[in-house]
C-alpha cells in the first residue's frame, strides 16, 4: 500500500523530504513511481502544463507539506506576513522557521519534520525550562530549547552527539549536543539560506 505522507510528493511532482533517511534510499516511493496518485499507465507519466494559478496552488501545498501546518495555519501566516510592512516572503519564512517543530527539525533533534513534530507533541522538548507541545509554538531569539530531561536517555535521543556531528543546522540555530539545549541567534532569514520553494507565487496566489 502507497505511503500516504509520500502520495503528497507524488503529486507534487518532485521530493518534499518528508521521512527523513528513506528520503536518501532507494526505497524512496517517488524514486521508483514518480508519477501522480492514481495515474496507472504509463501514457499518463508526462504532467500536463500547469497555469499560473495551478503552479501556484502546488507550489502552496508543497510548502503546507513540507512545514506540516494546514491551510488555516498556512494562510494565517500569510496574512501577518502581508500586514507586517517589511518583506512578505522574508517574514512569511521568518514564522515558518520560528515554528518550534521547526526549530526541533532543523537542529537536527528529529529526522524529518513529521518525527520533529511528534517529539514537540508528546512532551520531550522545553522551551526556558518548561514542557511545550504545541508544535506551532513561534520561538523568539531569548528561549532556550532542550531535551527534557526524562527523554534525554530515551532511544530518541540515542547517538544525538554523534548524529549531529553530521548535521548542517542553519546559521540561525545554534545547539549544544552535550547540553543538549539551544537557542536562535537571530531571526530565520530567507537570504540566509537556499529556499527550495517559491513563497513569492504563494503570496500571489493569496493576493487573487
Ligand atoms: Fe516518501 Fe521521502 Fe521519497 Fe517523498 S522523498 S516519496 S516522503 S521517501
Amino acid at each position: 500500500m502507497p505511503d500516504s505522507v509520500c502520495r503528497n510528493c507524488r503529486r507534487a511532482g518532485e521530493k518534499l523530504f518528508l521521512k527523513g533517511e528513506k528520503c536518501f534510499t532507494p526505497k524512496c516511493i517517488f524514486e521508483k513511481r514518480p508519477i501522480a496518485p492514481g495515474k496507472a499507465s504509463a501514457t499518463q507519466k508526462r504532467r500536463p502544463n500547469l497555469s499560473e494559478y495551478g503552479r501556484q496552488l502546488r507550489e502552496k501545498q508543497k510548502v503546507k507539506h513540507s512545514y506540516g501546518v494546514d491551510e488555516r495555519q498556512f494562510a494565517n501566516y500569510v496574512s501577518k506576513a502581508t500586514l507586517s510592512g517589511g518583506s512578505t516572503a522574508n517574514d512569511l519564512f521568518k514564522m515558518l522557521e520560528s515554528r518550534l517543530d521547526r526549530v526541533v527539525f532543523r537542529a537536527g533533534l528529529a529526522p524529518s519534520q513529521r518525527a520533529a513534530r511528534l517529539l514537540v507533541s508528546h512532551g520531550h522538548i522545553m522551551v526556558n525550562g518548561k514542557r511545550v507541545t504545541v508544535p506551532s509554538y513561534q520561538v523568539d531569539a531569548s528561549d532556550i530549547i532542550s531535551v527534557r530531561a526524562g527523554s534525554a536517555s530515551s532511544a530518541l535521543f540515542a547517538n544525538l552527539e554523534e548524529r549531529l556531528k553530521n548535521h548542517a543546522a542553519p546559521a540561525w540555530i545554534s545547539f549544544d549536543a552535550k547540553k543538549k539545549e539551544g537557542r536562535l541567534t537571530g531571526a530565520p532569514r530567507l537570504d540566509a539560506t537556499v529556499m527550495p520553494f517559491d513563497l513569492s507565487s504563494i503570496i500571489e496566489f493569496y493576493s487573487r
